[in-house]
């Protein structure tokens, strides 16, 4: 059927009208989401900081003392948030996130600066991010600056000490997420929501000894697909990806290299964003090459947002930046042409890890590494302007400071 036969009473979900609905704003009549309504229920039993190799030895990832929840239903809009103690959360078994994937996330970092200062990185980003992501399950949508300031609010709590000023780049992991909680079975909108955020440890990823090795995905799977929902950071999108990576890492490989496509796009490294640095085929200028976001398959990343940020404002004239698609084919012949330079992985949790090698059906492309098994030398020194914002070694507007409640 062409566009002009679309009868206006059909369904209406082109690019335009998805961008559409997920934009538009909460019914006013009921209540927004509010930072300035937060209520504070400090917690009476403070737990033992644990040393950060002890937290992420267990099977259990540790959080900090407190987690910030808000409700939400369809009649009345949004309660107050509260900040309280950590703890279980209660859910009738028929909770629609347990049924129908009502489920989005967040994922980004807080710092314990080298000048003593607490930050965090572009949280304005992530908001958004997770306001479009709630939109496009039908979870209700919020003013992303509100959920800024309650993640502000939580670090400014919980901050100082869980990242003690003593110990100098450490960092911790802030974990925004939203479920549908309407006890109500059928595939339908959720009528009722949560909001929960939470801080908590993790490993770190960035520096795997002698690299990331990557594995391509199956011939028979993709992870996201032209119109399906690759862009945003809803839970529906992980659970179907472990099994492969499961498969590599058997293998002895850490991510899935995911392509798209009968030509084999590559698209993004387990579920961070992918880029490779070469010497172009057309001109033999040195080219960082990432994946484009206009067709929707893979994340907006903050970090790769950030990663070309800084390039096109530092490096322009020095490398060639280019978003385009590029394909497994063409990697394996700048593999064989001596082009391949570098590749790295970007995302909250990785950070900016470089990769050494991809493996695709039973052939290895070696990807070149620094000196002493350091990333190389643009993939350093990205990753070396980030981490100074983030640590506070440089001022930048991308860090916001975190005035810690003592
Ligand atoms: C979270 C995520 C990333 C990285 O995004 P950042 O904002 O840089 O942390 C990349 N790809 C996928 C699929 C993700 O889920």
């Amino acid at each position: 059927m062409s566009p002009s036969a679309i009868q206006t009473q059909d369904v209406d979900l082109t690019a335009a009208a998805v961008n559409r609905k997920e934009e538009a704003p909460a019914a006013p009549a009921l209540a927004q989401l509010d930072a300035s309504r937060l209520t504070y229920t400090y917690t009476t039993s403070p737990r033992a900081v644990p040393d950060e190799a002890v937290a992420n030895a267990g099977t259990e990832t540790v959080c900090t003392d407190h987690m910030i929840v808000a409700d939400w239903n369809v009649a009345s809009g949004w309660t107050a948030p509260r900040l309280v103690p950590y703890g279980p959360l209660s859910l009738m078994p028929t909770a629609s996130c347990l049924h129908y994937a009502t489920e989005c996330f967040e994922g980004l970092k807080v710092y314990r600066g080298y000048d003593g200062k607490l930050r965090t990185f572009r949280v304005d980003k992530n908001s958004a991010r997770m306001r479009m992501s709630a939109a496009r399950i039908s979870l209700p949508v919020f003013e992303p600056e509100q959920l800024s300031k309650l993640i502000i609010a939580l670090l400014e709590v919980d901050g100082s000490r869980w990242l003690p000023r003593d110990k100098p780049g450490n960092y911790l992991y802030i974990r925004p997420t939203m479920i549908g909680t309407a006890p109500q079975l059928g595939v339908a909108s959720p009528r009722e929501a949560m909001l929960y955020i939470i801080i908590t440890y993790l490993p770190r990823l960035d520096s795997p000894v002698g690299g990331m090795r990557l594995h391509t995905s199956p011939e028979d799977m993709i992870r996201a697909w032209v119109g399906g929902f690759g862009y945003a950071k809803v839970g529906a999108n992980y659970g179907p990806s472990l099994m492969a990576t499961a498969d590599a890492r058997r293998r002895g490989f850490h991510q899935i290299l995911w392509l798209y496509g009968p030509d084999g796009e590559c698209t993004e490294a387990g579920a961070s964003n992918f880029f490779v640095v070469w010497k172009r085929k057309s001109d033999g200028k040195t080219e960082l090459i990432t994946a484009p976001l206009d067709d929707k398959l893979i994340l907006d990343g903050v970090n790769r947002r950030s990663v070309l940020d800084l390039a096109r404002e530092r490096l322009a004239g020095e490398i060639e930046i280019t978003e385009r698609k590029y394909t497994i084919a063409e990697l394996i012949e700048a593999d064989a042409e001596g082009r391949l330079l570098e590749s790295f992985a970007s995302g909250t949790a990785y950070f900016i890890c470089p990769i050494s090698q991809v493996h695709h059906r039973g052939r290895d492309i070696n990807i070149p590494m620094g000196p002493d098994g350091q990333p190389g030398k643009i993939t350093s020194t990205i990753k070396g302007w980030m981490g100074d914002i983030m640590y506070g070694r440089t001022e930048h507007e991308w860090a916001i400071l975190i005035n810690e409640k003592q």
